[in-house]
């Protein structure tokens, strides 16, 4: 029989999760079987982790994962260059040997029985499918706050983003393949995808708490990824510095006046508070513009260049010209 459904490899990346890999494994590799069975996926559908330089037992448990059974894949990174690199390492390897791919996390927090949705909607047609988180009641007020209103904040400063769509999503190998074409240095993948193209469409789904181990995003990294997310996918941050510039240098133009008046009125006090925090402002203000241009010019000078993105140092296969070895037939 010809086997007309789709491969899957579920990309994963993973940067010090020993706790929670031998928990979370045995779930996707589940998963798959299950799709299978359904006959939603092809039975040569994988699981590939990618190894972001864990300094942990990482890299040694998912070599250890991948001779237990074919299913499971392992690339490895060569240092740690953050999450978004790795799911981009991961899609990359994916898209030379399967016809879809799920990126999702480690640490079971995305409910990956949304997956069978995913795959659904493909098959319907839909080439990019985004995992919507429903409910934030989990997280606790802080991270729900933040979290959301960085969605806000991004979509006001002009980058497309899904509300409420982090990492979790389905991307066909044909969309992959027009996205190796976008060779930014400065990842924020779920503002990129959008820009691709293609049918896509939304799948709602419940976020878990962390099964064991720590976030690796404190504030400080979701700051940065924020900043990261506006400046790289929209230039309105420079352009309101613009604007706030022109309001800013018409109102001193205005108190340029009313000093001069003032003074040919002879009310001239001594208006050293005034003076002052004028002054502090305008500083400010200048600084902010710097600071604001500084950061185009910097995603500007590491895009030129032209580094690798990611380098993978070792694999869990020996690469073939056909690719990997096909697994065992299931049941
Ligand atoms: N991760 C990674 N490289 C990093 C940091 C995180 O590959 O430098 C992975 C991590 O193993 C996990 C995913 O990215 O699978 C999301 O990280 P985490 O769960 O710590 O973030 P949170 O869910 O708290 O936002
Ligand atoms: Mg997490």
């Amino acid at each position: 029989m010809n086997d007309i459904r789709p491969v899957l490899w579920i990309v994963i990346p993973c940067y010090n999760e020993q706790e929670v890999l031998p928990i979370t494994a045995p779930m996707f590799l589940e998963k798959i079987i299950q799709l299978a069975a359904k006959g939603l996926i092809a039975r040569e559908s994988r699981i590939l982790f990618v190894n972001d330089g864990s300094r942990d037992r990482t890299w040694e448990i998912i070599s250890a994962l991948s001779e237990t059974d074919p299913h499971y894949l392992g690339i490895s990174q060569s240092r740690n260059r953050g999450h978004q690199n790795a799911v981009l390492a991961g899609l990359m390897e994916a898209k030379k040997h399967c016809d879809i791919t799920i990126s999702i996390d480690c640490d079971g927090q995305d409910d990956i029985n949304a997956m069978d949705e995913m795959v659904r909607q493909y098959l319907e047609g839909c080439e990019i499918v985004y995992g919507v988180r429903s409910r934030r009641d989990t997280d606790t007020w802080f991270k729900r706050f933040t979290a959301e209103s960085f969605y806000k904040l991004m979509n006001g400063m002009g980058a497309e983003v899904v509300y409420n769509h982090a990492d979790y999503r389905l991307v066909s190998a044909r969309v992959l393949e027009a996205f190796s074409n976008y060779h930014e240095v400065n990842l924020f993948l779920r503002g990129m995808f959008p820009l691709v193209g293609f049918k896509s469409t939304s799948v709602y789904y419940e976020r878990h708490e962390r099964i064991a181990g720590e976030s690796h995003y404190p504030l400080s990294k979701m700051l940065a990824l924020a900043l990261d997310g506006i400046t790289s996918m929209s230039t309105k941050p420079i352009r309101l510095i613009t604007g706030f510039g022109c309001v800013v240098a018409l109102l001193s133009f205005i108190g340029v006046v009313w000093s001069v008046v003032a003074h040919f009125m002879g009310v001239t006090v001594a208006g050293w508070s005034s003076m002052v925090s004028i002054l502090c402002f305008l500083g400010g203000i200048q600084l902010l513009g710097i600071g604001v241009i500084g950061e185009y010019v910097g995603k500007t000078y590491m895009e030129t260049k032209h580094r690798p993105r990611y380098i993978i140092s070792e694999k869990t296969w020996e690469e073939k010209s056909e690719g990997p070895a096909s697994p065992p037939d299931i049941g």
